[in-house]
């Protein structure tokens, strides 16, 4: 588990654990966001770097109460333009 599908409406009402999309973080700063594949909820990564072929560095810890996820993730069909 770590190649996450792109997918725009995946913090809409419809969440499927394991998907991305891009994100607004506050005022202009642009992030991605993820939807956890262990705890099912939505999280930010406005500290890590994403590379142009969507691999996520450093590893992403869940931050959820009680979420154990802890894993290096790639995003699948990854633009930094988006
Ligand atoms: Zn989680």
């Amino acid at each position: 588990m770590g190649v996450f599908a792109y997918d725009p409406d995946c913090l809409r009402g419809r969440a499927v654990p394991g998907t991305w999309r891009h994100w607004v973080y506050m005022q202009d700063q642009k992030t991605v966001a993820i939807i956890c594949p262990a705890c099912q909820r939505a999280l930010c990564l406005p500290t890590h770097t994403v590379s142009n072929t969507g691999a996520v560095s450093p590893s992403v810890v869940c931050t959820h109460p009680g979420c154990t996820f802890h894993a290096f993730i790639t995003l699948k069909d990854y633009s930094p333009h988006g």
